[in-house]
């Protein structure tokens, strides 16, 4: 595995917060991992390829290219006005610069619902979402669309990772200070894998500006309920004194400890 960053999944997650995850993979016989390694070229060899990076070449039977995505637009899309980045401008319902024609999905930017700055986040949540949005505005522009907050979540190897809002890496693009909370906790009272989480807060507020899980227990469901937390502005004192049902053998321990009142929490 090549990549140009320091560590993979940057955009979602925070280094240190990834540890345990990078630890693991880091020691596998499996893998050959290169990070802080730009692909400058992939040539055909006689026997396969060689990739050649900043640093050295690799030849390997077959490459799996997985860089970013940008929209591919036909010549006909030349009537919209566009990003620099090649995506698609529409207004805040969704309609391109061409009056009546709306555009969604993976061809535009959308807004980031916290930093209000508009991005490009291609994923099935925010297109789907945009063509709701964009399908009650054909008639007349009601709805407008409130972007979205990157949310992720997946399994790679034996590791669950869930991410949605800001990174503490990505403080720097938010106009006020930001305190991060970590916290471990059992995955419920049955099960004591460990859950590890992140919590970005802003100071200033208190209300939750990003999240992040990761855990060998399948906690991605959780990523939703902090992404809705972001989504209403909902501070930790809130999310602290939610009222959620308790039963022994079903409650999750992360539901009743949401999240650091209590446990191992680290301001950073
Ligand atoms: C391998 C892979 C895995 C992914 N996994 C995830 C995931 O797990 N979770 C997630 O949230 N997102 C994932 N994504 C991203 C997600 O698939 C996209 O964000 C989403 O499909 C975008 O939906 P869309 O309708 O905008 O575009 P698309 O789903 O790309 O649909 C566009 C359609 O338009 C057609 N088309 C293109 N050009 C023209 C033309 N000129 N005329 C007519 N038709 C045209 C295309 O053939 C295509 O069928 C993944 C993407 C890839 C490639």
């Amino acid at each position: 595995m090549i990549e140009s960053m320091s560590y993979p999944l940057f955009k979602y997650f925070d280094r240190d917060f990834l540890q345990p995850f990078l630890t693991e993979i880091e020691k596998s016989p499996n893998l050959q991992l290169h990070w802080s390694e730009p692909t400058l070229a992939v040539v055909k060899t006689e026997t396969g390829f060689r990739i050649e990076t900043a640093d050295q070449g690799y030849e390997s039977d077959l490459v799996l290219t997985t860089v970013n995505v940008h929209p591919r637009l036909p010549e006909a899309f030349a009537v919209f006005e566009l990003h620099s980045d090649q995506t698609i401008w529409t207004d805040a319902y969704l309609e391109t610069s061409a009056t009546d024609i709306f555009a969604v999905g993976d061809l535009i930017q959308i807004p980031n619902a916290i930093t209000k700055d508009t991005v490009y986040m291609p994923l099935v949540n925010n297109a789907v979402r945009s063509g709701i949005a964009a399908a009650r505005n054909l008639a007349s522009k009601t709805t407008p669309f409130r972007g979205g907050l990157r949310t992720v979540g997946t399994q790679l190897f034996e590791w669950y990772l869930a991410s949605t809002g800001l990174t503490e890496s990505d403080r720097f693009f938010f106009e006020s200070p930001i305190v991060c909370h970590a916290f471990t906790a059992a995955s419920s009272l049955f099960d004591p894998t460990q859950v590890h989480g992140k919590v970005m807060i802003e100071q200033a507020s208190g209300r939750i500006v990003g999240a992040q899980l990761l855990s060998k227990a399948n906690i991605l469901e959780k990523i939703n309920l902090l992404a809705f937390a972001i989504e209403q502005q909902a501070t930790m004192e809130e999310l602290t004194q939610k009222d959620f049902f308790f039963h022994p053998r079903f409650t999750n321990v992360l539901d009743q400890t949401f999240i650091w009142s209590g446990s191992d929490a680290d301001e950073t």
